[in-house]
């Protein structure tokens, strides 16, 4: 049926362009979303300390609290918009930097893996780069380049990738953005009836900041941090259990092929959920106040090797012509 393969083929081309002009907006579009989420962060921030302030108790400690805890979502969210997700131009290296924003390692820190093993002989290539492609490195259509253990694009939230060198600033900008919500809704509880009672003006306390202004970023607070919490925990969850978000969708491929074999999947990553976790934040050669403050960390690779368990040189289970890659992502 020569007429049905050509229409499934047009179709199938249709689908693609509308995809492609899809992704042309959402790049266009990308700072547009920045500057709004900064809008509203501001906002959020503003009708807090205004608001909510005054009335905390316990100011001497509380009030510091909040102002490390906004802080930091809003190191974390500039961080992960400005510094690159890393590609393989940036050469080898941690990326890491000197300066003020600079965490200092330990002295003790430092890793050594008996199963720290550069990439192996699967040679993967980019055909768009015209280059290999690191091993957890993948294409991105939108910023045409192989991104270093890449996770997603975001255009809404970032507007750029996230990879091996903005992960750890994606994650804690999530984290310290659901505990300000939070915050904002458990601590404004009070005043969101205040600012629904229009009988009496007076008991408003502030002529900067309207009622409604604050019942919207109440109401958003409320959404955005839900909506986020939950995608936290599913990030959370994925570095657990040491995968990206691209490696869950292909993992799981693996899983139901090896299954199917009766063979079992093993990630060769995956080090148990402590030590994953660890690896991540790169607690290995950082001190845990790390992630308390707005600070910058170099990851534990230089992105083109990798922590691996004992005794693997690879994933078990996944045979030649299992691989999937991301050319026709
Ligand atoms: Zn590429
Ligand atoms: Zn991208």
């Amino acid at each position: 049926m020569p007429s049905l393969h050509a229409a499934q083929v047009s179709i199938v081309r249709c689908c693609k362009w509308l995809e492609r002009a899809g992704e042309r907006l959402t790049g266009a579009i990308g700072p547009f979303f920045v500057g709004l989420a900064v809008l509203l962060m501001a906002t959020g921030c503003l009708s807090f300390f205004v608001i909510i302030g005054p009335t905390l108790s316990m100011p001497l400690l509380s009030l510091p609290l909040c102002v490390l805890i906004a802080t930091n979502m809003f190191a974390h969210y500039y961080f992960v918009c400005t510094v690159p997700p890393g590609t393989p131009d940036d050469g080898v290296g941690l990326g890491e930097g000197q300066g003020l924003f600079w965490a200092s390692k330990r002295h003790n820190g430092g890793i050594s893996f008996p199963d720290y093993i550069a990439a192996d002989g699967e040679r993967r290539f980019c055909m768009k780069c015209e280059r290999p492609k690191p091993e957890r490195a993948h294409h991105c259509r939108i910023c045409k380049t192989c991104v270093l253990k890449y996770d997603h694009h975001c255009p809404v939230r970032i507007n750029q990738c996230v990879g091996i060198r903005n992960e750890r600033h994606f994650i804690l900008f999530m984290f310290y953005l659901v505990l300000a919500s939070g915050s904002f809704v458990a601590l404004g509880f009070e005043h969101i009836f205040i600012a629904f009672d229009s009988s009496d003006i007076e008991k408003w306390p502030s002529q900067y900041i309207p009622r409604y202004v604050f019942i919207v970023i109440y109401i958003l607070s409320a959404a955005l941090g839900f909506a986020v919490g939950i995608m936290l925990a599913w990030q959370l969850h994925l570095i657990s259990s040491a995968e990206t978000t691209v490696e869950h969708s292909d993992f799981d491929n693996y899983r139901r092929n090896a299954k199917h074999r009766q063979e079992t999947f093993v990630n060769s990553y995956d080090l148990g959920r402590t030590r994953n976790l660890s690896l991540f934040f790169n607690l290995e050669n950082y001190s845990l106040y790390t992630l308390l403050l707005p600070l910058r960390c170099a990851p534990y690779t230089d992105g083109f090797t990798w922590a691996r368990r004992a005794g693997y040189q690879r994933h078990q289970g996944v045979r030649p012509g299992d691989e999937l890659t991301d050319e026709d992502d």
